[in-house]
């Protein structure tokens, strides 16, 4: 949680690449403005109380903290003006080649990627359609097929281009659900349903019509970044904060060039578009490329086992109390990551998992727990429960499991009789 200061950042900056050294040296020793100046801690100036992020990568908790690689890219890309379209379009290519798929577009979320997706395929080859949606949609194609069980709550981002869905459970209902109004076939990757990703793909194709996975919270494995596109999916997206740890209001939208082209026309920054409130700033995209960047360094495995040693820590100092048991879970295909659940007899441990939540939030230092203890289970996947604590670890800072360890047992610990 420490604030990187803007010195650090540079000197970070200088050992990435010999470009930007190169670029940055002739600042030297006059500095920039930006470089001279220190920091203002507006979070303390504002009254606000930074906290533990032990419950994941949820979007109301500002999702993730980006690495120190990450945060030193965008220091230097905030120091000079370029042309957005350029950065776009380079940015694009850049990840396009990275992420093995034809196409890219860094967009304004994953949830901007859906909206921009999908009036993609509504306008694409049609440069008048871009102009008409959401609301002028006559002679345009307005439908998108989904599972009844893959409705969620990013259905608006969708609706947003001026469709509406039909819902099919079986794949006979999907074969018989195409018409001439169809403009998109959509799935949520995490989403359970009858149809498989790859009956879903092949179907649609035989009818002409695009399809777009959501997976936007579903890397780790980092294989994923590649593996829809090359099942055929058209466009794919994934959420730029989440686990890919870029700037929280940035995504990524993959997939065939011509749909890509289609949703860079109807995007910021050109003006009189669906997308000109869905702006991506210069240091955000260089953000997000920085973190795909950094990503791509990762290994699954150290990863995982970091995680799981993280869960493990936190696991053996509360289990030490009476009726308590843990388990490490690690969801299907949303937040593929090992999750630390804690469990309990609440006539001996006298509280609810809510109850544990709420001390934690109040505490010194304040410790976020995943959203679903206590309750119902807060993304798909995970489980949840009246007397279930779930505690996500893979956003944690070096060292923060000990104290997360050390006030979820005091917390328990008071409550026990
Ligand atoms: C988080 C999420 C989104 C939205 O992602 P943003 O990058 O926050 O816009 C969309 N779909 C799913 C399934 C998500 O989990």
């Amino acid at each position: 949680m420490a604030a990187i200061n803007r010195r650090e950042l540079l000197r970070n900056a200088f050992l990435i690449g010999g470009n930007v050294a190169a670029s940055s040296a002739h600042l030297e020793p006059q500095r920039s403005a930006a470089s001279q100046a220190t920091g203002v801690d507006y979070y303390q100036k504002l009254g606000i109380t930074p906290f533990i992020n032990a419950a994941g990568t949820y979007t109301v908790l500002s999702a993730s903290t980006m690495p120190p690689q990450v945060q030193a890219a965008i220091a230097v890309a905030a120091e000079h003006p370029v042309n957005l379209k350029e950065l776009l379009v380079a940015s694009g290519e850049y990840l396009a080649k990275r992420l093995h798929c034809e196409s890219a577009l860094v967009t304004c979320g994953a949830a901007a990627a859906l909206t921009l997706g999908t009036a993609a395929c509504v306008t694409v080859a049609n440069q008048n359609a871009i102009l008409g949606i959401p609301t002028d949609m006559a002679g345009l194609k307005n439908e998108v097929l989904v599972q009844r069980t893959h409705r969620y709550d990013y259905d608006h981002a969708v609706r947003n281009a001026g469709v509406r869905f039909v819902e099919v459970d079986t794949v006979d209902d999907y074969q018989r659900a195409f018409t001439d109004q169809t403009a998109m076939a959509h799935f949520f990757n995490a989403g359970e349903g009858k149809i498989s990703r790859e009956d879903w793909v092949r179907i649609a194709h035989q009818h002409g019509v695009p399809c777009f996975n959501d997976a936007a919270a579903d890397v780790p494995p980092i294989s994923n970044l590649w593996n829809y596109t090359q099942m055929g999916f058209d466009l794919v997206t994934f959420s730029g904060g989440k686990g890919l740890r870029g700037p929280q209001c940035t995504g990524l939208l993959l997939g065939r060039r011509d749909l890509i082209q289609a949703a860079s026309q109807n995007n910021s920054p050109n003006s009189n578009t669906i997308g000109r409130g869905m702006k991506v700033a210069k240091e955000e995209i260089v953000g997000l490329v920085a973190a795909v960047d950094w990503f791509l360094e990762q290994e699954d495995e150290k990863l995982q086992t970091e995680f799981q040693q993280r869960a493990e820590r936190i696991a053996a100092q509360v289990r030490m109390l009476p009726t308590v048991q843990t388990q490490i879970f690690v969801p299907p295909v949303a937040n593929r990551v090992p999750h630390l659940l804690v469990t309990y007899d609440p006539s001996h441990i006298k509280i609810t998992g809510t109850q544990v939540m709420e001390k934690m939030r109040q505490g010194n230092p304040r410790i976020e727990l995943n959203p679903g203890t206590g309750g119902p289970p807060a993304s798909a996947g995970l489980p949840g429960g009246q007397n279930t604590i779930i505690v996500g670890v893979w956003m944690l800072q070096p060292g923060e499991d000990a104290i997360v360890a050390h006030h979820l047992h005091e917390v328990l610990r008071a409550a026990a009789s």
